[in-house]
């Protein structure tokens, strides 16, 4: 199919992103997540709760919510781009995808990435990490830099609280460590669950058994997304958990550092 036949499916554009990569990014959200996180801020952008499967070429997003759908087709998305280039040249910025998770969408995501890519338009990705291995070796040819979640590494914790084994994103995760990207890891400290010491420690060694990726961004968990949960009538698994405190941030970025680890993000 061509680039132009091909539709993705997405929630959002937000435009001069920030947080979302280098420089003023374009962040495009795309729906479906074979995930289905405790704590996850785009519930508009997963899935109904039940097992998921891993992106495979072809496959669309069969799991999500009704809020906010569009279909776009990749030279639809490069004219969202294009406008705002100017912005996006002058501070080294660019275009990321993020979702729900992109990889669910490998054909457009592919096409889109290969555009871009022609256009010298700098390509981040957003990634749970879930996908096929080959899905996932195709999509990084195509890439500048990934950001790539690290959550928990006890599997049985990792599948209570998102609802999969993490066994497919560590091996994911040893292929893009040998993969010659700029890539960010991305912790969310979520209290009670990630924050705690055994899997602060337990990432901590994960990380410096890497031969190449060595940052570590931390990402505090904020309760703001409870309120688009009540619009789709979806439970709130949270609850009133608080976000940790900035000492709790302070001394999960020494024990990682203490592990030779360069910590992003956190406390201020
Ligand atoms: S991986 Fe990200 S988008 Fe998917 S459910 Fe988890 S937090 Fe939400």
């Amino acid at each position: 199919m061509t680039g132009e036949r091909i539709q993705g499916n997405i929630f959002d554009i937000k435009r001069y992103a920030i947080h979302d990569g280098n420089g003023i990014r374009v962040t495009v959200f795309m729906r479906g997540c074979p995930l289905d996180c405790w704590w996850c801020h785009n519930p508009e952008g997963i899935r109904p709760r039940q097992a998921g499967q891993p992106g495979q070429s072809g496959q669309t997003t069969p799991h999500t919510s009704k809020a906010g759908q569009r279909s776009i087709s990749v030279n639809e998305l490069i004219q969202e781009v294009e406008k705002d280039l100017i912005f996006i040249d002058e501070s080294g910025g660019g275009v990321t995808f993020s979702g729900g998770e992109p990889l669910m969408q490998p054909d457009f995501l592919i096409n889109a990435l290969e555009a871009f890519g022609k256009r010298y338009v700098h390509r981040t990705l957003d990634t749970s990490g879930f996908a096929d291995t080959e899905v996932f070796a195709s999509v990084l040819e195509h890439v500048d830099q990934v950001l790539f979640d690290l959550k928990l590494i006890n599997e049985e914790e990792h599948a209570k609280y998102t609802g999969v084994s993490n066994d497919l994103i560590l091996k994911n995760l040893r292929i893009l460590d040998q993969s010659e990207k700029d890539v960010i890891l991305r912790l969310p400290v979520i209290p009670g669950i990630t924050d705690v010491e055994s899997n602060i420690r337990a990432i901590g060694e994960l990380v410096s058994t890497l031969e190449n990726i060595d940052t570590l961004e931390l990402l505090s968990y904020h309760a703001t997304a409870r309120a688009k949960y009540e619009r789709l009538g979806v439970e709130f698994r949270m609850g009133d958990i608080v976000p940790v405190s900035e000492r709790d941030l302070v001394s999960i970025k020494y024990t990682m550092e203490s592990m030779g680890i360069k910590v992003i993000g956190g406390p201020e």
